[in-house]
């Protein structure tokens, strides 16, 4: 089975290009726009791989980052932390949150592919 991954997106031009980015990898892509809307597919999708902008509306991206750490499921899953305005400290608070990994905008199609790859491999499918 196709590998589940999850885009969080506020910015519906952004999510279509990272969706249209990872697609032709032979990826199963989900989109979420907001932080309720990510926490809710994550819960009922189970994705193998979730990629999510840190500034979002309504819960902000570390806070989702946080919760789902605190799930038994999604303990362990990758996560991919995208924020545009490159702040100092993005990568650290990302990683502090429980981020595998972190991207700055913008990405070229390569960097985004080759980090989700990376990614999925390092956590070595460990999927329950
Ligand atoms: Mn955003």
């Amino acid at each position: 089975m196709n590998e589940k991954i999850l885009v969080v997106e506020d910015n519906p031009q952004s999510r279509m290009v990272t969706v249209m980015t990872l697609s032709p990898c032979g990826y199963s892509l989900l989109e979420a726009g907001d932080g309720e809307e990510a926490l809710r597919v994550a819960e009922r999708e189970r994705p193998n791989l979730i990629l999510i902008d840190l500034q979002i509306p309504k819960v902000s991206g570390l806070e989702v980052v946080k919760r789902l750490r605190e799930t038994q499921w999604a303990g362990r899953v990758p996560i991919i932390a995208v924020t545009g305005l490159a702040m100092k400290g993005d990568r650290e608070k990302a990683i502090d949150a429980g981020c595998d990994a972190y991207l700055a905008k913008p990405f070229s199609i390569h960097e985004l592919r080759r980090l989700v790859k990376e990614t999925l491999e390092q956590s070595g499918g460990k999927e329950a």
